[in-house]
């Protein structure tokens, strides 16, 4: 799994609707990414204010703008 796929699971994941094999590769790859931790971190805080997540798809221009972050840290 790569930022661009967690970035696609990531509502997925917070709704608890990823397969376990799924799961177990997001988690991994939160494990070794700091960006992509964060990140989740944020989309938590996000849900946790609204009491629901903000909508099934990410703005275009917000997950352009994560994923040129994501590119800069590697
Ligand atoms: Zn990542």
């Amino acid at each position: 799994m790569d930022c661009q796929d967690l970035v696609e699971l990531v509502t997925a994941y917070l709704e608890d609707e990823l397969d376990p094999d799924a799961r177990a590769r997001f988690e991994t790859h939160l494990d070794i990414c700091t960006g992509c931790a964060n990140y989740l971190d944020q989309m938590r805080q996000t849900v946790d204010t609204l009491g629901s997540l903000p909508a099934e798809k990410l703005d275009p221009a917000l997950r352009d703008r994560l994923l040129n972050a994501f590119r800069e840290w590697r």
